[in-house]
């Protein structure tokens, strides 16, 4: 775990310093005496570069601190998430089919849609299900500053307690892209960074079967699912097949005996 409080851009800015000055070195013909030193150097240089990039995106990674991407357990418990909402009419179609299944599932909502549909976020927790924070503007946090950052988590959060009378302890970063110093925002909030174990990549609608299909394929217990039911703030995009996807996964999921669970009762059990 990274315990530098730098922000991901910095840590390549430095990189690409030292890549520049090993290159630099190198093409004048200096530090070549043994081995070509600086273009070693460049060479380390852009592969530090790719490997904090890396973890800073990797949903399981937890080099910048914890995250949840799924929870070992013996139980046969899986935690089903939707993105990006609220977002009509899918994300009320998607309520239709938990209520239906009677399972419950977390929604991690974006501020800006959560305003503009309050009743869907009402809905969402008058049903039994757990509300978490996905930013004001769906934004990737590694390109945002502090300040920014801050505002698009605390506006979020604020919008959520007032609409709903509920605090929310989770929150997952768009993408999942996060670094040290988003980590350690969420940390001082009390916000637990929730990732995910299997994602289908449905927001790209490659058909219903392939949605199924890519999510039953990695299934096990304590898996965290990631579907959506928006998208981001353009909210144009159709969620068709994902709500079809959904009630196929849990008949499915169901017939295999597992039980459906929201994001913090598989993080903490005992909650
Ligand atoms: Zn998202």
């Amino acid at each position: 775990m990274l315990d530098l409080n730098v922000r991901l851009v910095s840590i390549l800015g430095v990189l690409t310093v030292i890549v520049l000055v090993g290159l630099t070195f190198d093409y004048f013909g200096k530090l070549r005496r043994q081995f070509r030193l600086g273009l070693l150097v460049a060479f380390l240089g852009i592969a530090a570069g790719g490997l904090f990039t890396f973890m800073a995106v990797i949903p399981d990674e937890k080099f910048y601190g914890p995250v949840f991407s799924e929870v070992k357990t013996s139980r046969k418990v899986v935690a089903l998430t939707f993105d990006d909402g609220p977002y009509p009419p899918y994300t009320g179609q998607i309520l239709d089919v938990l209520r239906e299944e009677q399972v419950s599932a977390t929604f991690f909502v974006v501020g800006k849609n959560a305003e503009k549909y309050p009743d869907l976020v009402r809905r969402i927790v008058n049903e039994g299900h757990q509300v978490g924070n996905h930013t004001y503007s769906h934004m990737d946090l590694l390109k945002a500053d502090s300040k920014t950052i801050a505002q698009e988590v605390d506006r979020t959060s604020a919008i959520i307690s007032d609409i709903t009378g509920k605090e929310t302890r989770l929150v997952r970063p768009p993408h999942g892209f996060r670094d040290a110093v988003v980590m350690e925002m969420m940390t001082k909030r009390n916000l637990s960074v929730v990732e995910w174990s299997i994602a289908s990549r449905d927001w790209t609608n490659p058909g219903v079967d392939e949605i199924v299909n890519r999510t039953l394929s990695k299934i096990k217990n304590g898996s965290i699912i990631l579907l959506h039911d928006g998208d981001g703030t353009a909210q144009a995009a159709s969620r068709e097949e994902t709500v079809a996807a959904a009630r196929r996964i849990i008949d499915e999921l169901k017939n295999q005996g597992y039980i459906f669970v929201t994001v913090s009762e598989i993080v903490n059990p005992e909650e």
